[in-house]
């Protein structure tokens, strides 16, 4: 090639992005690697042609204008489109730690010569495994879910590929496995991909059979036969050794033959407990992406898509309601919407604000304070975070204790009416300060990790929920 190397620009200006997005951001679409320079250009290669589109759309001028910036000379930017095998020496990525880890790099046998596409496939039936209507086209993407959302289909349109393994976690009812489901059935469907879906629960009742009944190669096989592996609520398997060993081979197997692993869970990988070290590190490799409780204006923009597919209608002002009263997640959204319906349905009226109010009553139970103890708090946040209930509220101050403490205090705070003075006694006779600091700490901690949001949320309901 030429004199001209640009590549200390790109560098530059890659760190610069990582610092400005965040980590979510960064990981998901910095998947580039700087290829070689021309005049005034510089070529850098991704993973897919999908992924080129959504870069160039979303970035291409911002980097640009950063090289600019950086180099005072008008450098534009090429892509091309390089299918990456693990074989491949990362050299170059090193600002883009994320991409493929050399761990793995010998592994080269499974070079992954992309499968042509399958003949277009002509309406295929249903997979057996997902449900037909956890698709995309019924799946509202909001702020809360957006980052999420648009990995899914970039996973779906390109399995194993950029973002293998993926790991979408977030609290019930807030779209995990209508996302994961989504992305078997579009791959199904389109590509005629093999999917395999199963629960975590599932995955280690079956391992448990095959042990039984000397079956375990059986079982064996048919994980790894998959061109996409999806399994649903990982956090299941803590405390489960043996499955936990047998998905770590799994995992291994599918990883370095270029297959898509996807995981759901209910909280972030580093707060699963009981979880063996290089499980969680596969876990954690690849892309990690929240769901967060959906806004107010994607809650009506979630009703009113359910109301139309169900084929119902419901005055705006009705859902307006139920989008105000739940905040919760989703499923508590479309729990209200079904009792609403069935109500309509056997009294042969139409819903009006008055109905739904009444009917409604009892989902909306305004939250009984007065009933939440701290007690309860402590206990729920102690069990969430496998310690004691004595350690939770004790004097030890290790950081494996005092982040779920402060934890708990800030839930108290929020949920309760005790000031800190009463909130320090119950919590070992600790002085108010110590309250607010706690509390000061966690609200810092919310704004550099945004996934602590759904944490507190979860805990929440599960304290308002502990006596009913
Ligand atoms: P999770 O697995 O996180 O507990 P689910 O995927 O089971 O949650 O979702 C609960 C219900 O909410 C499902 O019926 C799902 O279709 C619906 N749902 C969740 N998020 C959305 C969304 N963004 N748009 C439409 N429906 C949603
Ligand atoms: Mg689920």
């Amino acid at each position: 090639m030429g004199t001209w190397d640009y590549g200390i620009f790109w560098k530059e200006a890659i760190n610069q992005f990582k610092n400005e997005l965040s980590e979510q951001e960064f990981a998901m679409w910095f998947n580039m690697d700087y290829e070689t320079s021309g005049e005034l250009s510089i070529i850098v290669s991704v993973p897919s042609a999908f992924y080129r589109d959504q870069v160039k759309q979303r970035y291409q001028n911002r980097i640009e204008a950063k090289l600019f910036d950086l180099s005072g000379q008008h450098i534009s930017i090429d892509f091309e489109v390089k299918q990456r095998t693990r074989a491949e020496p990362q050299a170059k990525a090193e600002a883009v730690e994320r991409a493929v880890p050399s761990e793995t790099a010998q592994s080269g046998k499974h070079s992954s010569a992309p499968k042509a596409p399958s003949p277009v496939v002509t309406e295929r039936a249903n997979h057996p495994q997902l449900r037909k209507d956890y698709v995309f086209e019924n799946f509202v993407i909001g702020e809360n879910n957006k980052f999420a959302a648009n990995a899914a289909i970039a996973i779906a349109k390109n399995p194993g590929t950029a973002y293998n393994p993926c790991l979408i976690y977030g609290g019930v009812g807030l779209g995990k496995t209508h996302l994961m489901q989504a992305i078997g059935n579009m791959a199904w469907k389109e590509k005629g991909c093999k999917i395999i879906y199963v629960t975590a629960e599932s995955f280690t009742n079956e391992f448990v059979e095959s042990i039984k009944n000397n079956m375990t190669k059986a079982f064996k096989d048919k994980y790894r036969t998959a061109d996409i592996l999806l399994i649903d609520d990982i956090h299941f398997l803590q405390k489960k050794n043996e499955t936990q060993e047998e998905l770590f081979h799994t995992f291994n197997a599918l990883y370095d033959a270029n297959k898509q692993i996807i995981f759901t869970c209910d909280r972030p990988v580093s707060e699963l407990k009981n979880l063996s070290e290089r499980l969680r590190s596969r876990f954690e490799r690849g892309l990690n992406v929240d769901l967060q409780p959906p806004s107010y204006e994607t809650r009506c923009a979630i009703l009113s898509k359910k109301v139309e597919s169900r084929g119902v209608s419901l005055p705006p002002e009705v859902i307006n309601l139920i989008a105000k009263n739940i905040s919760s997640n989703v499923r508590d959204l479309e729990a209200s919407l079904t009792k609403l319906i069935a109500y309509a349905e056997l009294t042969q009226r139409e819903v009006t604000l008055e109905t739904a109010q009444q009917q409604l009553r009892d989902s909306f139970g305004a939250p009984k304070q007065n009933n939440v103890t701290i007690e309860t708090i402590q206990k729920v946040v102690a069990e969430y975070f496998s310690l004691s209930f004595n350690d939770l509220k004790g004097k030890k101050r290790t950081k494996a204790i005092s982040f779920p403490r402060q934890l708990a205090m800030y839930i108290a705070r929020e949920i309760t009416e005790y000031s800190t003075t009463e909130l320090g006694m119950e919590f070992g006779g600790r002085d108010h300060t110590t309250v607010m600091h706690g509390c000061q700490s966690i609200e810092q901690r919310l704004k550099a990790e945004p996934s602590l949001e759904s944490t507190i949320q979860k805990l929440t309901k599960m304290v308002k929920d502990y006596n009913s």
